[in-house]
């Protein structure tokens, strides 16, 4: 008996990518969305009252705030900063992380910044060797640009990006698929051509950070990407949310966040009014890491910070029951977001990159 369980197991194990490439999913499209330093704490329990005053958010308009994010309960209140969030993807997907009900999404990296979240992610492993946010090419290869070398995906995969940084973190040279970035680009990347008014627009507008750029330009770019080069493989990286925070201003933080949302949603909606993409796209969305908690250690992230290694995801489309809210799950990793971005074409990511993690457990397929 044990050993027919052992030979069970062992076949169980050796078909599993079979079995996946032939799962009959409905995927033809996937699109990663992230925005930067988004909490898990706003997600769930949406606005902070701590954070509400002079002291610890810098908001002087706090009557409007409330007014505009505070409702009886707390899952009117999120609703009300993530509408999109919760009127479809609470009802049709499914939202990890949420710590309150024991569902926790956690950074591999011990590091909790930007490069090494996103290569976490990207790549599907921390490299503890990634000690910066320099500019500097990542030796490590990207869900991506794996994707963009398979049949069927050849001029089929795009990135638009926010963060400068960002087509050194995907070696936009070595990947081959066109990015789109507002800032100057590792030599011999493909720049993913936009109208020239965006150009001009974005060349005027670093009027605020240096290095990062105002989300509207990088979900206009997104949406021109879907709608002229119609992709099967998208990154979209969004981030005001962080840097607002950074800056302490938690009104302009929940206000990104709030645009952010509706950004998911006018995407959503272009999708569903394409053929190409009609309930035939999944949607996963996430952060590169989290931030501490109020009054004082929201403003920021890092190794230091032992809470902004919590984040969580979300995730709509065909091949994912509508679970909603998810609490008692299994921990899961960052790292797992890329073998599941493959994992929805019935790809196996894994098998190419074995220091990948394995896919999320319970989001693809019905
Ligand atoms: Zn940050």
């Amino acid at each position: 008996m044990k050993s027919l369980w052992r030979l069970f197991l062992l076949l169980a194990v050796v078909t599993a990518p079979t079995a996946l490439a032939q799962s009959g999913l409905k995927t033809r499209n996937v699109i990663l969305i992230t925005t930067d330093g988004l909490r898990w704490e706003e997600i769930f329990r949406g606005i902070d009252l701590e954070l509400v005053n002079r002291q610890y958010g810098n908001v002087s308009d706090t009557n409007a705030l409330r007014a505009q994010f505070l409702r009886d309960t707390p899952e009117e209140s999120r609703a009300a900063l993530f509408p999109f969030l919760w009127g479809t993807v609470g009802k049709q997907g499914q939202l990890w992380g949420n710590r309150d009900k024991n569902s926790s999404v956690r950074l591999g990296n011990s590091r909790h910044f930007s490069y090494p979240g996103y290569n976490e992610f990207l790549t599907g492993f921390p490299d503890p060797a990634i000690d910066s946010n320099d500019k500097n090419l990542n030796v490590n290869t990207n869900v991506f640009e794996w994707l963009h070398g398979q049949p069927g995906f050849n001029g089929r995969v795009a990135a638009t990006v926010n963060w400068d940084v960002l087509p050194w973190i995907l070696n936009a040279p070595r990947a081959g698929f066109p990015v789109w970035s507002a800032f100057d680009v590792p030599q011999g990347t493909r720049r993913l051509p936009v109208p020239e008014a965006l150009n001009e627009m974005t060349d005027y507008s670093h009027t605020i950070w240096s290095s990062v750029l105002l989300d509207t330009f990088t979900g206009y770019a997104a949406r021109h990407a879907v709608r002229e080069f119609k992709p099967r493989a998208l990154y979209v990286s969004l981030g005001e949310t962080d840097d607002w925070a950074h800056d302490g201003a938690y009104a302009r933080y929940l206000w990104s966040a709030h645009q952010f949302d509706r950004f998911l949603s006018s995407l959503w909606q272009l999708c569903q009014s394409m053929p190409e993409y009609r309930d035939s796209t999944t949607f996963l969305i996430s952060t590169d890491h989290g931030r501490g908690p109020a009054p004082i250690a929201w403003k920021s992230h890092g190794r230091e910070i032992a809470d902004s290694a919590w984040l969580w995801f979300a995730v709509i489309g065909p091949d994912t029951a509508p679970l909603g809210e998810r609490s008692d799950t299994p921990l899961v990793l960052q790292a797992q977001i890329a073998a599941t971005v493959a994992g929805f074409f019935g790809k196996d990511f894994n098998a190419a990159s074995p220091k990948a993690a394995k896919p999320f457990p319970e989001v693809i397929g019905r």
